[in-house]
């Protein structure tokens, strides 16, 4: 092992820049070539002072935008107070947050964590272990869908349903199936004695902005009854809000037996939930699972104040009435460019707007022309512009939104 790279000191002051980022960083992202700075509700600002509107919601996190008053109040005063006391002592917003959490859900008992991967982490491994506990070690298959989104780890990558994630990362956790998604015939047919969970996501985020069919997720509620299988509903993406629901699942009349919750839940500062009933929660016992961070004062206090803000009828009401107007702004865009688009679909603020098979594969060139234009933009896969802006995005906003998408969308067909 060499140490002679490390001649010195490096003072924290110097200049860094995008460049900064391929000499110094592990090459698994690709950011923009700019670096943002400041921020507040849907504005961004880069090192050079050049501003952007964010329709990003860095990725369905940011629910109240960047850096709200409320929230920056609610971190500073518990950062004044207590940041850590570890899993020997509990602390005053944890218990606060796990409260309002299930008081608002069907769930009764909450583990937090700091990540969305986490929280799937802990739902399957406690589904194993439930179904291990009642039913014996053979009853242990996970079944998901392909194109799904699970997180990182090795094992929720692997229930993840992308194959490009996994690959060269072998072996994998084995027992793990995936099926088309909106399938019901396939899963009909995967969904057998062995299974201990079937894990869905709602609204497929990552995969392409996909909506679950209502008889589809009620199907798999009845097949996981029948078959004493947990029923896992990933909302890391569609919960909190941004359906216009608190979540996803309140608005298909289908309770799962895990949820999983995390991305806007903490606005940006970490933090993760996996919500359960006492009945499945009792299959962990101390010392079954774990984490440093997890729950900590810090990331509780957040999540307290962006829960209490986003769980309100009047907050949600609004997210449903900008969700219209977003997709409304969107309709307008493929009715006047029938040939680059051919939908809009999704829930809320959870909208895509899936690019035509003659232009299959070139959404990234038309955000990279956003970009260009001062507007960000995501993708969901190749062929889906993702829009997932704070939830609260305003009415000008989406005007202005539309303008610049459509001023991108002629640059590009110009090239
Ligand atoms: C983002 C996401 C995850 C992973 O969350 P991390 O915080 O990146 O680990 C898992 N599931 C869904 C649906 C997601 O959108």
């Amino acid at each position: 092992m060499s140490t002679s790279a490390n001649t010195g000191f490096v003072k924290n002051d110097e200049p860094v820049n995008r460049q900064t980022f391929d000499e110094v960083m592990v090459p698994v992202f690709a950011p923009a070539s700019f670096i943002p700075v400041r921020g507040s509700g849907l504005d961004l600002w880069d090192q050079e002072g050049r501003h952007y509107l964010d329709l990003t919601g860095g990725i369905a996190v940011l629910g109240l935008g960047h850096t709200p008053r409320e929230i920056v109040d609610a971190l500073v005063e518990q950062a004044n107070n207590l940041w850590h006391v570890s899993n020997y002592f509990t602390n005053e917003p944890v218990l606060r947050l796990a409260r309002a959490l299930t008081g608002a859900t069907f769930a009764e008992k909450v583990f937090f964590c700091n990540s969305g991967g986490e929280a799937n982490e802990a739902a399957f491994k406690l589904a194993r272990k439930w179904a291990h506990d009642r039913f014996g070690e053979k009853k242990n298959r996970i079944v998901s869908c392909f194109h799904a989104f699970h997180g990182r780890t090795l094992f929720t990558v692997t229930v993840g349903g992308q194959s490009k994630y996994t690959e060269g990362f072998a072996p994998l956790p084995p027992q793990i199936d995936h099926i088309p998604f909106n399938d019901i015939a396939a899963a009909e047919a995967a969904i057998g004695d062995d299974v201990c969970a079937v894990v869905v996501e709602p609204i497929q985020g990552e995969g392409g902005i996909l909506p679950a069919d209502p008889e589809y997720l009620a199907r798999l509620r009845r097949l996981c009854d029948e078959k004493n299988a947990l029923l896992v509903f990933d909302e890391i993406q569609c919960g909190m809000g941004r359906t216009g629901k608190l979540f996803a699942y309140m608005d298909y009349d289908v309770v799962p037996d895990i949820m999983t919750s995390a991305k806007a839940l903490g606005n940006g500062f970490p933090i993760a939930a996996m919500l359960t009933t006492t009945e499945i929660a009792n299959s962990f016992s101390v010392g079954s699972h774990g984490t440093t961070y997890g729950g900590n004062p810090l990331a509780a206090a957040v999540a307290c104040k962006v829960f209490e803000t986003i769980n309100h009828p009047d907050f949600l009401a609004r997210v449903v009435d900008a969700g219209k107007k977003l997709r409304a702004s969107l309709e307008s865009v493929v009715r006047d460019y029938p040939d680059v688009f051919s939908q809009v679909r999704g829930k809320g603020l959870m909208l895509g707007l899936v690019m035509s098979e003659k232009y299959h594969g070139k959404a990234a060139e038309i955000t990279a022309e956003a970009g260009k234009q001062g507007l960000l933009l995501l993708l969901a896969g190749y062929d889906v512009i993702r829009f997932v802006p704070a939830l609260i995005v305003s009415d000008e906003h989406i005007r202005q939104g539309e303008k610049l998408l459509r001023q991108s969308i002629n640059a590009w067909l110009k090239k």
